[in-house]
């Protein structure tokens, strides 16, 4: 059957608002749900019949299609758009699905400070007003080795406030070579333009000497900035000016350096044997005026943007017009002090703060848990069979791997490179497993897609014509929810077909 033909098959909404078991869910949710379930669906059908090979779904089997899977999207739908997805990409700090996932003590002090009033700015010792402030400085003093440290609600916003407070109308030195994009809006030459600050380009795009930025400076000077490049990095002829030099250049000429390090940790990666991120006291003892970083990349806390370096030039800040703009919220000032608090003691950390404990996991682990994977979607294949009424002996688990068994279903256990993300050491790779999915009979593009779109929605990645779940970022908590997500995507669509 042609293309056309084929798309000419699925039914339409007003022909499906007339059957009994679409009027018997619209008198139980809103007509609005009800419609943007099946449109959506529809929406899926329609790329599927223009893939099928032969003749296709009938009309008869696409309505039938349809209306097995609404219910399931319709209550999808119900617990409204934003939700919790199982991240099987093994990019750790991925800001597309949310960075970090907050340590345990983080999310009880969100939900005790969201369901009543806190004395988010209150002395209860005094009665007195106080600042917010308050609850995580002494932390961050300590954990950074800062004089001075200020907290906004993210990294962009702690740069935006910086340029604004110490470089309206004059003049930031900025390398050619780091005139980065970071997640596609934060561009260093556009925060600068609205700070109100002028961009001096210096160096070229590989090369940029310290006599490069001394011939750019002059009275008009306000800060040297040195910015983390974060998602990419330059190999071959290249040269760049240090920050330890820099703050040479700047001592000399009476001009502040400030630095952007983005994915600033607290934990030392570097003594963990993973090079390439300095803690923010490191990064300090190199002697920058300021330095930025998140509070949801390697530190692995919520949304924030951290502020640590001189007196002179933090105080300032605070007191600005944009600050109050740019505040940090209650909840995630809650989360953020909890996380800090962990930090307090470095077993504690690794043992609770997510983002560290995913990074750290060796790769042993990763592959253990690849094979619970595989064990428990066979599992629950065999039970499902059995439900079905197949006999059991066909769908037994086994040990052997990529047989195909389970309706078609390929499962191996596969090594792979996971990457902390988040801007963070973009030339790492951690050694991880990945069990590696194909069907005989489904397109991985497909697999992929019912994976997204279930529930839990799974997002993994796909290389060489398989799709690959990386262990890494998968917790075991999730693995249940994962075997049954693997399960019903790799039946959803061989029923109807077989
Ligand atoms: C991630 C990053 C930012 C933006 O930080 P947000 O917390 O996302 O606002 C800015 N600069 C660098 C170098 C970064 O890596």
């Amino acid at each position: 059957m042609p293309a056309p033909d084929r798309l000419r098959q699925i039914p339409s909404i007003t022909s499906l608002l007339a059957r009994g078991e679409i009027r018997s869910l619209l008198a139980r949710y809103p007509r609005a749900v009800v419609l943007g379930a099946m449109r959506r669906l529809l929406d899926v059908y329609r790329g599927e019949a223009l893939r099928e090979k032969g003749s296709g779904r009938s009309r008869e089997e696409w309505t039938s299609l349809l209306l097995s899977a609404l219910p399931d999207a319709i209550t999808a739908d119900e617990g409204g758009s934003l939700r919790k997805v199982i991240n099987a990409t093994g990019i750790v700090v991925h800001t597309n699905l949310g960075r970090a996932p907050l340590p345990g003590d983080a999310i009880r002090a969100i939900v005790d400070v969201a369901s009543g009033y806190s004395n988010l700015e209150f002395d209860l010792t005094g009665g007195t007003r106080s600042r917010r402030l308050a609850h995580v400085e002494e932390a961050l003093l300590e954990l950074t080795g800062a004089e001075s440290v200020h907290v906004v609600n993210n990294n962009a916003a702690a740069v935006f406030l910086c340029l604004a407070a110490l470089a309206k109308g004059r003049d930031v030195i900025v390398s050619r070579g780091e005139l980065v994009e970071i997640g596609g809006s934060f561009r260093i030459p556009e925060i600068l333009a609205a700070s109100g600050a002028n961009l001096v380009e210096v160096g070229t795009t590989n090369r940029t000497r310290q006599a490069d930025y001394e011939r750019a400076a002059g009275p008009s000077t306000a800060l040297l900035l040195k910015v983390h490049r974060s998602n990419f990095h330059v190999t071959g002829f290249t040269e760049e000016v240090q920050t330890a030099d820099l703050v040479v250049l700047g001592e000399k000429l009476g001009i502040p350096v400030m630095e952007d390090l983005g994915s600033g940790a607290i934990f030392d990666f570097g003594a963990a044997g993973i090079p390439g991120t300095p803690t923010v006291k490191q990064a300090l003892g190199r002697g920058p005026g300021i330095v930025t970083v998140s509070g949801d990349k390697l530190l692995g806390g919520p949304q924030a943007g951290i502020i640590a370096g001189r007196k002179d030039l933090v105080e300032p800040l605070k007191t600005h017009p944009l600050s109050r703009a740019l505040r940090l919220d209650k909840l995630c000032l809650a989360a953020l002090a909890a996380t800090l608090r962990l930090y307090a003691d470095e077993r504690r950390a690794t043992a609770c703060v997510p983002v560290l404990g995913m990074i750290l996991e060796g790769e042993g682990i990763t592959r253990a848990r690849a094979r619970k994977l595989i064990a428990r979607v066979r599992r629950e294949q065999a039970r499902s069979a059995i439900r079905d009424g197949a006999s059991p002996a066909e769908h037994r688990p086994a040990s052997g791997i990529a047989r195909p068994e389970g309706g078609g279903l390929k499962m191996q256990v596969e090594r792979s490179f996971s990457s902390p993300g988040g801007g963070a050491m973009p030339e790492i790779e951690i050694p991880t497993a990945c069990v590696a999915l194909s069907h005989v009979r489904v397109r991985v593009e497909e697999l992929d897609a019912m994976l997204r779109s279930g529930k839990p929605p799974v997002v993994g990645r796909i290389s060489k014509g398989r799709l690959l779940l990386d262990m890494r970022t998968v917790r075991d908590e999730e693995l249940p929810g994962l075997a049954a997500a693997v399960v019903t995507a790799a039946r959803s669509r061989t029923t109807g077909n077989d």
